[in-house]
């Protein structure tokens, strides 16, 4: 991805893509201690818009206070570094990454005395799990690797590291034929998607795990508030695998999955084994709030 045209926000300054680089001997790059978010911008009546920007940008900020990485730039010169990336690259719609990393002034465990540094990139990018999966669905599998422990990762925070534990998972499941892997949490609940938020929809009723060993997704929350707006119940609990097998329907959540309906997990079909109403509904009224066609959740977004 190095070699593109375009301009990225690093460290208060809009530089060419090309010459946004680092140095190997990087610490963020040797242990892992980098925090990151993924937003995204959909094109609107008024103009492109990015979704639940001060949310994202409030996270980034939550996450690097948990590592103790003290970013040099007020929330809301971030927030504007992310308007200015994709208003300078002149994007329709977009991917955005903002990224807070520990420099290269010495290697070894402690980070003390390292410089902070952001950078915010840009790119269009499609569906994450196909267009196809977003219609009728995605095949999933039960992931031999547990999720974060929290009293190993916090998982508040959305850390570069923590993805080790998502790309295994991955791994795994794409090279036995699926879409995508589920985990569990250390004690066999389910916890989420590598890089989404799970729900499951039983006699009309919605439930997602509580937030101990996932993500607290910005998805997962304009869901919860979409479901809770149509009149439909969401309830945050346990669930176990084999509910999951059971459920009437099930989808996955997250900024580049967006709203992606699962038919199938560990080889049994959810409901019908297609996108399920519920999804569908929910799908559209999501789909709808990001576009500005409604206005009731046209606070979530602001116009580049
Ligand atoms: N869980 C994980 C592990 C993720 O990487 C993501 C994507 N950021 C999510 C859940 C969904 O979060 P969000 O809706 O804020 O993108």
């Amino acid at each position: 991805m190095s070699d593109r045209d375009g301009k990225i926000w690093k460290d208060g300054q809009l530089i060419d893509w090309r010459d946004a680089n680092i140095h190997i001997l990087t610490h963020s790059l040797h242990y892992g201690m980098a925090v990151f978010e993924g937003v995204r911008a959909y094109k609107t009546d008024k103009g492109t818009a990015i979704f639940r920007l001060r949310e994202h940008t409030e996270r980034l900020f939550n996450s690097a206070k948990i590592f103790q990485m003290n970013i040099p730039f007020d929330l809301e010169t971030v927030m504007q570094a992310q308007l200015q990336v994709v208003r300078e690259n002149k994007l329709e719609t977009c991917y955005l990454r903002p990224l807070v990393w520990i420099g290269d002034e010495k290697l070894g465990i402690s980070a003390k005395g390292n410089k902070i540094h952001v950078a915010v990139a840009a790119w269009p990018w499609g569906a994450y799990l196909g267009e196809d999966g977003l219609n009728k669905g995605i095949r999933v599998k039960t992931s031999s690797f547990s999720r974060h422990h929290v009293n190993v990762s916090m998982v508040r925070a959305k850390a570069s590291g923590y993805y080790i534990n998502s790309i295994l998972a991955n791994q795994e499941a794409l090279a036995d034929g699926y879409d995508e892997a589920l985990l569990l949490d250390t004690d066999g609940y389910v916890s989420e998607g590598s890089g989404e938020n799970v729900f499951i929809v039983k006699k009309g009723k919605i439930y997602t795990p509580d937030l101990a060993s996932c993500l607290d997704g910005i998805t997962r929350d304009s869901l919860v508030t979409i479901a809770r707006d149509l009149g439909i119940e969401v309830i945050e609990k346990r669930i176990t695998r084999d509910e999951v097998y059971c459920a009437d329907e099930a989808f996955f959540t997250g900024t580049a999955a967006e709203v992606t309906p699962i038919r199938e997990l560990d080889n049994r079909a959810i409901g019908d084994g297609k996108r399920g109403a519920i999804t569908e509904k929910l799908q559209n009224v999501f789909f709808d709030a990001v576009a500005g066609r409604t206005p009731q959740y046209s606070h979530w977004l602001t116009i580049v």
